[in-house]
Parts: C-alpha cells; structure tokens; sequence
C-alpha cells in the first residue's frame, strides 16, 4: 500500500509563528501562560504543556497578576490588553499578522462609516475565538452571520461592509456575498454593489488548500484528514476532501484509525488541517505504511 502525505498540509504561517514564540519564551525558563489552547490541537496543545507551557481561560486569565500570557494566533478583543495593563501582565504577542490586518481594517471601516449608516457584517462562527477578537474591534456592534442563507439581522436600506473570519469557506462566503446583492436587489437597488462592499479576507493559506486538497483527494483510494475536533479550517478541509472521495476519515490522533478502511486498498493520502502540526501527520503515515 503506498502512503502519501500531503505536501502543503501542516501548521500555516500563523500557527507556525504562534508555536515558535512560545517555544522562544519557554526557553527563557519564566513561566507562560497561553489565553485558550495555543493551536486547535489537543497533540500540540500536549506537547507544548510539556515544555511548561499553561492553557487558561478567559476567568482564569482576569484573576491572574504580574506573569507573562501569550495571546494565539487567533488574536483578541482590545479588553483583554485593557485586563493585562491593569493587572500588570506581560503580553507575548502572537495574533497572526494577517489576522492584526483584518483587525485593523474592521476597526477602519467601523470607524469611517456614519453612525448608525453602514453594517459591518461578519461571517464566522459564533463563539469562535477569532470571532470574538473582530467583535471586540467594533464593540460588538457588528452583526455576525453563521450561513450564505442567514440574513435576518440585515437592514437592506443601508450599505453592509462584508468581512469573513480567516478560515471559512470562499464558497459559502461567495454564496452569502450573492444572497445579499439578490436581496438589495428585491428592495429596489438596480445596482447591489453600490450598498455592498465584500472584503476578501479569506487567508489564501486556507483557501488556496481547498483546490490542492480536492485534486490529492481524487488522488487516493482512501484519505486520512487529521485534525484536533476544534479545528474550523479543519471541518472545512475535511468536508473538501470527502466531497471529491467518500473514503475520507478524519482522526485526531493514530488511536483512532481503524484497519478496515484499509482493506483492498491500494493508495493512501495523509492530509491536515492549518492546525495540525507536521510530526502528527508523519506519525500516522509511518503507522499506516506498517499495516
Ligand atoms: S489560517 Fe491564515 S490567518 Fe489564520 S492563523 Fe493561519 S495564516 Fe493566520
């Protein structure tokens, strides 16, 4: 049976990033909290806490004083530097650049809009960290859609500022971004775009793998997708791949695979999410190649 990995599978950049400044300030020898789970996978989360690194929440954080937390790559809310400076935390800063970007224009945007004109629309998923973080940006005035089809909360008599959270599918967001011309459409407005402005901000790091997964899929007689159940890219990805081969199985960690999906099979693909790091995937290759 030949067993291939996925070569663009593994952490992106921002995780990357987000792994090695921790590991930096580890080696420093202090103490160093991480605010939520460094990366969306319970084997790295693992590792890391054996190198000393510490997962809290948001209530543990609030109680904390004078220590060092780093902040993931998911970024967050402007309160929780407002807590840290209060409570004479150190900040390791290690919200993905791109993610400080889409930030940043969100705040932007908010802020050039005439109170109460335009609707800063953002699609992602509710409750999500990164979510949370855009939120946060704009006071929580924005309105976060979860679907293409759910525009309940959307006046169509004034203009929408369309953002997506990084790691969702361009798909959907193409779908909802026509739903909401269609609708401006229905009120009257001839010309959709002049009350729609979609910003594309979609991380290619997660976009771009949706074409090469869908080819490495067909690829193989079975895929195996391994990601930490909490990954959102990971979901995404997973459903990319099994929507071009129904042999696709996804597993957190080698405990879970299981013998029959080998059966009669001549070619196996490996793949992950931007969360899952590269050692995992390799391992669960060498286990597969020694069935
Ligand atoms: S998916 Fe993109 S935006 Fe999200 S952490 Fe990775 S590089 Fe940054």
């Amino acid at each position: 049976m030949l067993v291939e990995i996925d070569r663009k599978s593994g952490f992106c950049f921002g995780v990357r990033n987000a792994v090695e400044i921790a590991e930096k300030a580890l080696l420093e020898g202090e103490k160093v909290y991480s605010l939520g789970p460094i990366v969306h996978n319970d084997m790295e989360v693992k590792r890391l806490s054996g190198l000393g690194l510490t997962s809290i929440n948001h209530d543990q954080f609030r109680n904390l004083r004078d220590c060092k937390v780093l902040i993931r790559a998911h970024g967050e809310p402007p309160e929780t530097y407002i807590t840290a400076q209060k409570n004479n935390i150190t900040i390791i800063e290690a919200t993905c650049p791109i993610v400080k970007t889409l930030q940043a224009r969100i705040r932007k945007t908010f802020a050039g809009s005439k109170e109460g004109m335009a609707q800063v629309v953002i699609f992602g998923k509710p409750g999500h960290a990164e979510v949370i973080g855009l939120l946060g940006q704009i006071e929580n005035k924005g309105i976060l859609l979860k679907a293409p089809d759910d525009l309940s909360d959307i006046d169509f008599q004034k203009p929408v500022h369309l953002f997506s959270q990084t790691t969702m599918s361009v798909k959907d967001y193409n779908t909802l971004a026509e739903n909401i011309r269609e609708k401006y459409r229905q009120a009257g407005f001839q010309d959709p775009e002049e009350m729609l402005k979609v910003h594309r901000t979609i991380c290619g790091q997660v976009s771009n793998r949706e074409p090469h997964l869908k080819e490495f899929a067909r690829n193989h007689d079975v895929v195996i997708f391994v990601s930490g159940n909490e990954s959102s890219n990971g979901k995404m990805l997973y459903q990319v791949c099994k929507s071009v081969n129904p042999d696709t199985y996804f597993v957190a960690s080698e405990s879970e695979l299981d013998l029959k999906w080998f059966t009669g099979k001549n070619t196996v693909g490996v793949c992950g999410a931007t969360s899952t790091p590269k050692w995992l995937i390799e391992n669960i290759r060498d286990i597969i190649s020694n069935i």
